[in-house]
């Protein structure tokens, strides 16, 4: 390939390159939140991507043009060689954003990250009541040492996001809970009202609000982001099952994100594997650039071309781009059909009811998160 061609390749990566990268560096967490997003079949340890396939990957990814990595899991801070991992990231130019529980990391642990090149630490937190957050996350202490955690964020010069997913367990709580965040001097705030995919999907009428509880917290929300304003940016996540339009589901299928799972398969999104049928690459068969441009998977749900009715004649199909292929498929058996959160879905008059008559029920016991074959366990 001569200069020219090698650049007329580099444009059209550059044109094309997903912004982000989520890598689930494991599944091992020790919480249990019962609104996790990962998968109820969890990969094992024995099939994570070793220390030197995760360098490979970041090496692919920041060639293609991909700015930021996202170090996720479970529990990323349980992979032993996480310093190694982003210490060679950072050296390719990426930037880092780990996402954690916060429950294992210790002062000297936190600095490592940081000497290594970690940029961006975001910290779940389940309540700001810590009886209730330690009961939701299933795990003792926890609450204090996200705190814990946060300063140390901020004493190693990290930007922090605090991520608070909201559901009728700690919605009255909004408040507080965006207080607790000022306090813990997040850079953001995500507000997220729980989406129902993974564990929460098991867990949906535990968790489901009511409809008037979703909208006053809404509003709260709202009213904090705007007194907040030069303090702490905030993002608000709506709830799906009360909204009218869909949320643009990882920015469209294959245009901004892509994920990679602990065993190494990149999916469009973190519960596309729900959507029976479609099969994914694996970057230890297939280069990334590859599986990102030329897969079926990602190229199934692409642009516009494969949207029915009503999607394909809406105005908004360039904006949420037919809302989430998972939940389709979760409500239709086929995921090419209009997202039922949005009102022009036939479907969608039933999945309000149905929020609406789960929210008006006492909350059923959790189902608390375990990888399959330890004891499933469900709150008192
Ligand atoms: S949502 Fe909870 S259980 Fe799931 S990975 Fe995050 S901290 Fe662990
Ligand atoms: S019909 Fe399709 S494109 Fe239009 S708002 Fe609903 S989900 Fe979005």
């Amino acid at each position: 390939m001569n200069v020219q061609e090698k650049q007329a390749v580099d444009d059209v990566i550059c044109a094309v390159a997903p912004e982000g990268l989520l890598a689930e560096l494991t599944h091992r967490c020790p919480l249990q939140c019962p609104y996790c997003s990962n998968p109820l079949e969890m990969d094992r340890v024995n099939q994570e991507l070793t220390t030197e396939q995760w360098i490979d990957v970041f090496k692919q990814a920041a060639d293609m043009g991909i700015l930021q990595i996202h170090l996720s899991g479970g529990e990323p801070t349980l992979r032993r060689d996480l310093v190694e991992i982003v210490s060679n990231a950072s050296s390719f130019g990426l930037y880092l954003n780990l996402i954690t529980s916060g429950v294992l990391l210790t002062r000297e642990g936190t600095k490592a990250l940081a000497d290594a090149g970690l940029g961006h630490v975001q910290i779940s937190i389940q309540d700001s009541d810590p009886g209730n957050a330690n009961r939701i996350a299933a795990y003792k202490n926890g609450f204090e040492k996200k705190l814990q955690l946060a300063e140390w964020v901020r004493e190693f010069d990290m930007s922090l996001t605090v991520n608070a997913p909201i559901h009728r367990q700690n919605i009255e709580n909004v408040e507080n809970i965006i207080d607790l965040a000022v306090k813990m001097g997040a850079d953001r705030l995500e507000v997220a009202q729980v989406q129902y995919y993974g564990w929460a999907f098991v867990n949906r009428a535990a968790l489901m609000p009511t409809y008037e509880q979703a909208v006053w917290a809404q509003k709260v929300a709202e009213k904090a982001r705007e007194r907040l304003k030069g303090i702490m940016a905030m993002d608000i996540v709506v709830p799906d099952y009360y909204a009218k339009t869909p949320k643009p589901c990882m920015g469209g299928w294959g245009r901004r994100f892509l994920n990679v799972t602990p065993s190494g398969k990149v999916l469009p999104c973190h519960a596309a594997e729900t959507i029976k049928g479609l099969e994914f690459d694996n970057v230890k068969e297939r280069k990334l650039l590859d599986i990102w441009m030329d897969s079926d998977a990602f190229n199934k749900f692409r642009g516009t071309d494969w949207m029915a009715e009503p999607c394909r004649s809406c105005e908004l199909k360039e904006i949420d781009f037919g809302g989430c292929r998972c939940q389709a498929f979760a409500f239709t058996g086929d995921a090419r059909n209009t997202d039922p959160a949005c009102g022009k879905s036939s479907l969608h008059g039933q999945i309000v009811e149905l929020a609406k008559s789960e929210a008006a029920e006492p909350p059923p016991p959790f189902v608390y998160r375990r990888l399959k074959g330890k004891q499933p366990a469900s709150s008192p």
